[in-house]
């Protein structure tokens, strides 16, 4: 199957077999996002995804673990993602897991009865893009959710027994706010307990309506290190029973990850390394052409 669009997921999925149900993001409204903005969201016709189906089976595989892309694959209608679930279950018997994106509002439109089935047919583990814990820069953000939504749809995950995991963005709440945020979405993750938190550190195409508000002068973006400041306050709120975490400053080539909360400390201990060598260069901002 040709793919359209760019592959943005959690690495802790690299090792999926990546399914294409649908092309672009059904929302698609977010400000600093530009991963689909260039793309009619459109759903793949089912006989197309089995035929993808078919390829890898006669190729010989058989994955343990499948990611429906793309960008909100949740947001499907239960009926339709139940008959893909059945497909890649009847291609792939050794599958364990269905992996994919949502948004808080595609859980809050599946009745319970919906999320129950879903879980039945092995739908595992869905990420969320939580990227806030401050309401007002959801809302600048257009993200779909605030944060009380979150807490009530993950509460429903939970309640019948699929693993949330969270993307988030240092570098959302802008220049000043950095600590503000870290703050509240400790507080957040550790109410929710997400089983994983990727944190793809604010990194911005000139062409997203974000940077426009950058240059208008509606919104005053946090410089690298301030990103870094954010995260290493994060980390030291964070009170996880089991989580595994990644943070990637790309920008920065500079990169964070391990298991909580056994490696706090010396991820604590990484981030004051790299937050001593920023101060001592000058002030970037992770903007791409
Ligand atoms: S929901 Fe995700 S993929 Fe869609 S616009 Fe927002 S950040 Fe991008």
């Amino acid at each position: 199957m040709e793919y359209e669009g760019q592959i943005c997921r959690a690495p802790m999925e690299r090792a999926s077999f990546m399914l294409p149900v649908m092309v672009g993001c059904s929302y698609n409204q977010c400000r600093f996002c530009m991963l689909f903005k260039h793309l009619r969201f459109r759903i793949l016709p089912l006989e197309q995804i089995e035929a993808e189906l078919q390829r890898v089976k006669s190729l010989g595989g058989n994955p343990q673990t499948v990611f429906l892309g793309d960008g909100n694959a949740f947001c499907l209608d239960s009926e339709r993602l139940l008959q893909i679930t059945s497909l890649v279950h009847r291609y792939f018997p050794g599958c364990r897991e269905i992996n994919m994106d949502a948004t808080v509002t595609s859980i809050a439109e599946k009745s319970d009865g919906e999320l129950r089935a879903l879980r039945d047919q092995g739908v595992r583990r869905l990420y969320l893009g939580i990227e806030s814990g401050l309401d007002d820069v959801l809302a600048f953000m257009h993200k779909d959710h605030t944060i009380e939504q979150a807490y009530q749809q993950i509460e429903r995950l939970h309640r019948y027994g699929f693993i949330y995991d969270a993307h988030m963005m240092t570098g959302i709440a802008g220049h000043g706010r950095g600590l503000e945020n870290a703050e509240q979405l400790a507080q957040f993750f550790n109410r929710t307990q997400p089983g994983r938190i990727i944190n793809f550190s604010l990194f911005l195409h000139r062409s997203a309506p974000l940077y426009q508000d950058i240059q208008r002068g509606a919104f005053s973006p946090a410089d690298e290190l301030e990103n870094l400041v954010e995260e290493r306050r994060l980390l030291q709120l964070l009170q996880l029973e089991y989580t595994e975490y990644d943070g990637f400053h790309d920008f920065l080539e500079f990169r964070v990850r391990g298991t909580l909360p056994q490696d706090q400390q010396q991820m604590i201990a990484a981030l004051d390394r790299e937050i001593a060598g920023q101060q001592e260069r000058r002030s970037v901002f992770a903007y791409i052409a």
